[in-house]
């Protein structure tokens, strides 16, 4: 009876030990069962499609008609309708470091951010932002924080995150002339490694491009 009880004992010791030496190795299983992060890739040039029922604010009706869209453009899915859908999903925060920003169906996707009380920060370069047809002026006007550069060497990257959470960039230029016209990449990925490194090129930009840093009247510089 007794030894019965220590043999009892002595197994659940064992089990015990055995089930803790075992733990780092199911946890090491349980995160690898983990899903993959989102990886997805888009091509351009883009089909020409509506984007209307993407873009319209919360509330207000597309049009009166039970069809939906009367526009005579297609309604399905297009590289470009996908990639409004991953920055429309921000929740939280929106960085944006854009060369070109004149799309204005982009445009529209940043401010209605914006007016939904997301926090958009918006890096560019100072010679683009300048020309006709940018949306840089617009984004300001709604109230959107921009900071450029102030270098010879444009500020020429393209990319943005999405609630600190998901990473887009690749070879597009934000101009309707890049998305329907040219070959280009995007590249949307939740891997936590490259969200972190361009979140902190961002932040070094940002700081680098603060307004209280311009320097207005440029000294020449001494020649030896
Ligand atoms: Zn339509």
């Amino acid at each position: 009876m007794g030894l019965l009880r220590w043999q009892v004992a002595a197994a659940a010791a064992v089990g015990l030990v055995l089930a803790l030496e075992a733990l780092p190795w199911v946890l090491r299983w349980l995160r690898s069962r983990r899903r993959r992060p989102r990886l997805e890739v888009l091509f351009f040039p883009s089909q020409v499609t509506c984007t209307e029922a993407l873009l319209r604010a919360p509330g207000a009706a597309l049009t009166g008609l039970p069809e939906g869209c009367p526009c005579g453009l297609p309604h399905g899915e297009s590289a470009l309708s996908r990639l409004l859908r991953a920055l429309l999903a921000a929740r939280a925060s929106l960085e944006l470091c854009l060369f070109a920003f004149s799309s204005p169906q982009l445009g529209r996707a940043v401010q209605l951010l914006h007016q939904r009380g997301v926090r958009v920060r918006v890096v560019t370069d100072c010679d683009y932002m300048a020309l006709n047809g940018s949306q840089i002026g617009l984004l300001r006007k709604a109230g959107i924080q921009v900071r450029h550069d102030q270098d010879l060497g444009y500020m020429h990257h393209k990319f943005a995150i999405v609630d600190k959470r998901v990473l887009i960039t690749g070879s597009l230029n934000w101009t309707t002339q890049a998305i329907q016209n040219n070959r280009e990449n995007v590249l949307i990925t939740e891997d936590d490694e490259y969200v972190r490194l361009f979140l902190e090129e961002f932040e070094h930009l940002w700081e680098e491009f603060n307004p209280t840093k311009y320097i207005f009247f440029p000294q020449k510089r001494k020649s030896h």
